[in-house]
């Protein structure tokens, strides 16, 4: 029997739609169930029927043999698999002794952008309620808070962007800040066609990457800047569109607040110091910002976008605040045909920063800090304010202080795996190894998984239930497409099922995921992020709702949702937008004899995140070939190392094996690494953890390393 399903990708923001259709067999697998099982992809706006490799191959997550399928518990120093009821009991009397000998703040939550938002909304409950610790952040620490820190302050919300991807399609004029679409998301580069046939794609890249090459192709501009400075970038290309006469005084009059401050941070970045800073020719500036100023005044659309290029530096908020201020001085944002916005990375990106597995919110992007907040949360979750724990650390500073005097002795982890992806990744590992108790809940066992003392095999993406949010506010239903294998849980009921052992009454952590869904629509009511007119028969017939969607006064009356943001004020208390003066302080660390060039990090085509997952495809893998250090021919000759050759990438923090792949597109002053590689290739046992001040993003994008020829094993 065929059944076919119509659902979203499992992986990036983008969530492309496709059709899983299932054959049940006549003859299943002991544990698996058998049968095929295909993708299709599926016309919908952001990917028109596209996908990339990982979505075709998505299929095979199902049917991998690595999959989970019995609880592990670790004894005499191995994972042995075990009953359901022995590992939570394990888990349950740890968590109590843990709480019981250090308090409440010693059980931390780290939780992923991968996660649906009712596990996403559910885990943030459970840290607070059942656990009562502050100590829960997330993976999207790593990946979105700048953008969304930077959107915070300049337009008093984040949504990723705030427009539908289908307004870029038309758009004549686009400069991207730091991303590789044409790997990372290739569907999305359909929409910049247009921008590139016109020679209107500006991309901003220390690489020659396969997006830059699709804007030369058609005549636009590479601005291959030094990493970590973008945030001068944008204040020179500033600079011009003031002195060029390139800027939208009305607008800046009448929508916005604070250009004078901006301004005269900018003018120090007068164009021949921003080349020599940033390494990009005046030539190139100026044709930039005559690009986007031609597009935004002849209405043919101008659009600015940043990626994990501008954002992931110690210096990240402010860089995406400097992009943000000449959108703003263009007159680019909240209005019809143009405007700013960010790229979510991870699947659920964008809903997972929205329902409170963040360090420092609430559901519906309240704050914690916030008593009204406090007070409408605790409402929903029949709890009283006071016991709601305030604000923790941040993701970075969590895993830092892991089996520290001070810090938590227990962690759980769901949707991550931090000792891949966490920035020097060799400390965090030994920070986790040093704990009483790691717990992972995870569909395989990735690198935290095997280091973990319980491992709660969980259901994945096409076997069960729920909702995520695109990287444009969208939220869109994930469907059960095949039937689940005996063995694995769901999030959702594990985590009531730890609930009650740790004495909460029955019926508070719900289920169902549209069960849990009517009560994150609750607790986001009247909040930033206002699920509350968004319901599953909403989405299940198709209609396509963008947050904030509130349910009105008249529950008869149905509101539309918002594809678009700020078109008439922006969610300012005043209404007006808000430039930020932000100075350029560079990387927090430098290059020197010892450590001579710059290492930047970033995604292959074939491989998502830390790769735990598609690492484990055939296809993607033989695709994506081994671990490789990408570096300019005439660098690897000063640096003693061949093409094809291995060799050992070091920095003040670690040291990463890679094969060396010359490419002519690389700065003669940096190397690229790409992070989904495991044990002694991780990327991150280079990376710096210097955190950004405001959003505590760490500085994945530049990091000072030097290159070795290595002894092949
Ligand atoms: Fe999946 Fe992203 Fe590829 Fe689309 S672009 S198929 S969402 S990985």
């Amino acid at each position: 029997m065929l059944v076919s399903t119509p659902t979203h990708c499992p992986y990036c923001g983008l969530q492309c739609a496709m059709t899983i259709t299932h054959e049940t067999a006549a003859s299943t697998a002991p544990a698996i169930p058998g049968g095929t099982v295909t993708v299709t992809g599926r016309s919908f706006p952001t990917n028109r029927g596209g996908l990339c490799q990982k979505g075709w191959t998505s299929a095979e997550l199902l049917r991998n043999p690595d999959r989970l399928i019995a609880p592990l518990v670790r004894r005499g120093g191995r994972l042995r698999p075990t009953t359901w009821e022995h590992a939570l009991g394990v888990v349950a009397d740890g968590v109590e002794s843990v709480r019981a000998e250090h308090g409440p703040d010693a059980v931390a939550v780290f939780g992923g952008g991968g996660l649906t938002n009712e596990k996403a909304y559910q885990l943030g409950k459970f840290a607070r309620v059942a656990l009562g610790t502050s100590n829960v952040d997330y993976n999207g620490r790593f990946c979105m808070s700048s953008a969304a820190a930077a959107a915070g302050r300049a337009f008093g919300l984040d949504r990723g962007l705030p427009f539908p991807v289908r307004d870029l399609t038309a758009a004549c004029a686009i400069l991207l800040l730091g991303g590789n679409v044409a790997e990372t998301m290739p569907p999305f580069l359909g929409h910049l066609q247009a921008a590139a046939d016109a020679g209107g794609l500006i991309v901003a890249d220390p690489r020659r990457t396969a997006t830059v090459e699709r804007a030369l192709s058609g005549g636009g501009i590479h601005l291959q800047l030094r990493p970590g400075t973008d945030l001068p970038l944008a204040l020179g290309l500033l600079h011009i569109a003031v002195t060029d006469g390139r800027i939208d005084r009305d607008y800046i009059a009448d929508r916005t607040e604070g250009f004078e401050d901006a301004w005269l941070a900018a003018a120090q970045w007068w164009p021949e110091r921003t080349e020599r800073v940033t390494g990009v020719s005046v030539t190139q500036l100026r044709r930039t910002v005559e690009i986007l100023w031609r597009a935004r005044q002849s209405d043919t659309g101008a659009y600015i976008l940043t990626a994990r290029g501008a954002e992931q530096h110690a210096s990240g908020t402010d860089a995406v605040s400097a992009v943000i201020n000449l959108a703003l001085a263009l007159g680019l944002p909240g209005r019809r045909g143009s405007g700013y916005g960010p790229i979510t990375g991870q699947g659920n990106g964008q809903g997972g920063r929205e329902h409170g597995q963040k360090a420092d919110q609430l559901p519906g992007y309240r704050k914690i800090t916030d008593p009204a907040a406090r007070a409408h949360v605790a409402r929903v979750w029949g709890v009283d304010p006071e016991s709601l724990p305030g604000p923790g650390r941040s993701a970075y500073e969590l895993l830092d202080a892991l089996g520290t005097p001070d810090g938590p002795r227990a962690l759980m982890v769901h949707g991550a795996n931090v000792a891949v992806s966490a920035p020097r990744a060799g400390h965090v590992v030994e920070r986790l190894a040093a704990l009483d108790l790691l717990v992972v809940s995870d569909f395989l066992l990735s690198e935290t998984a095997a280091m973990a003392d319980v491992v709660l095999p969980v259901l994945q993406w096409a076997e069960e239930e729920g909702t995520i949010t695109s990287l444009e506010g969208r939220v869109l239903r994930r469907r059960r497409a095949v039937p689940a294998p005996t063995g694995p849980r769901s999030e959702l009921d594990v985590l009531a099922d730890l609930a009650g052992r740790l004495g909460q009454p029955v019926g508070r952590f719900r289920t169902d995921p549209q069960a849990v869904f009517e009560e994150l629509r609750a607790a986001s009511a009247g909040g930033p992020a206002d699920y509350s007119g968004i319901s599953y028969p909403r989405l299940d017939s198709g209609e396509d709702v963008h947050w904030p969607c509130p349910a009105g006064p008249d529950a008869g009356v149905r509101h539309p949702g918002t594809p678009r943001l700020f078109l008439d004020r922006f969610a300012t208390d005043n209404g007006r937008a808000r430039f930020v003066a932000v100075e350029h302080g560079g990387p927090a660390e430098s290059v020197d004899a010892a450590f001579p060039l710059v290492a930047t990090t970033g995604r292959v085509l074939a491989h998502y995140q830390s790769g735990a997952q598609t690492r484990r495809i055939d296809e993607l893998s033989t695709a994506a070939g081994p671990m490789f250090v990408q570096v300019h021919p005439d660098t690897a000759t000063r640096m003693g190392v061949v093409d094809g050759q291995p060799a050992a990438v070091r920095s003040r923090r670690g040291r990463t094996l890679a094969t060396v792949r010359c490419d002519e597109g690389m700065r003669l002053d940096t190397v690229f690494l790409p992070f989904h590689f495991a044990g002694d290739e991780r990327a991150n046992l280079l990376t710096n953890p210097a955190l950004d001040p405001t959003s505590r993003m760490p500085e994945f994008k530049a990091c000072a390393v030097t290159l070795e020829p290595a002894v092949s094993a």
